[in-house]
């Protein structure tokens, strides 16, 4: 028992470095950046990490409706439901939670699952710049080892690999 406490304490310390690491690295490239070619650039970390239970909250909500289907879709057939519970209804039941958890933890870090969940992932907000500027900013991260992926938010969905052109974010990890 001890032993299992000590195990998960040390991940959540990784974890929690981790994204501590990337979060200052990309503050550095930001100041970096508009101190040598954009003092005026209004970029941002618009999004950090989060836990596998806020991401729950982000699945659950209707707003999301047409996400994370199939996660969803396993759910419901998991669970004999016809239609998804909300978040106060789905914590309250600690079978479904466990559920949740191990499918959410199962795709964490992964572009194509949860990028945010797992404690690496930070995006910037780069919907001010122009394309040179973007190519400059993205140059700036990756010289610091930083692994950038142009990403474009639509409001209730991500897209992944877009064009450059279309980035409004830069999904940062480390
Ligand atoms: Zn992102």
């Amino acid at each position: 028992m001890k032993k299992t406490i000590i195990f998960f304490g040390f991940i959540f310390l990784i974890t929690g470095l981790a994204n501590a690491q990337v979060t200052a690295m990309v503050n550095s490239a930001i100041s970096q950046y508009k101190e040598h070619l954009n003092p005026s650039a209004n970029i941002y970390i618009s999004s950090e990490d989060r836990t596998w239970q806020q991401q729950l909250e982000i699945i659950l909500n209707p707003r999301f409706s047409g996400s994370y289907t199939n996660i969803k879709r396993e759910f419901l057939s998991y669970s004999g439901l016809s239609s998804l519970p909300p978040y106060s209804q789905v914590s309250a039941n600690l079978d479904w939670m466990n559920w949740w958890e191990r499918g959410i933890m199962a795709q964490a870090g992964r572009p194509n699952g949860f990028p945010h969940v797992g404690g690496r992932a930070v995006d910037v907000s780069v919907r001010s710049l122009n394309n040179q500027q973007k190519a400059d900013f993205a140059q700036i991260l990756r010289n610091k080892g930083v692994e950038v992926i142009y990403e474009y938010y639509g409001g209730s969905n991500s897209e992944f690999h877009v064009s450059i052109e279309r980035a409004n974010l830069f999904h940062c990890y480390y």
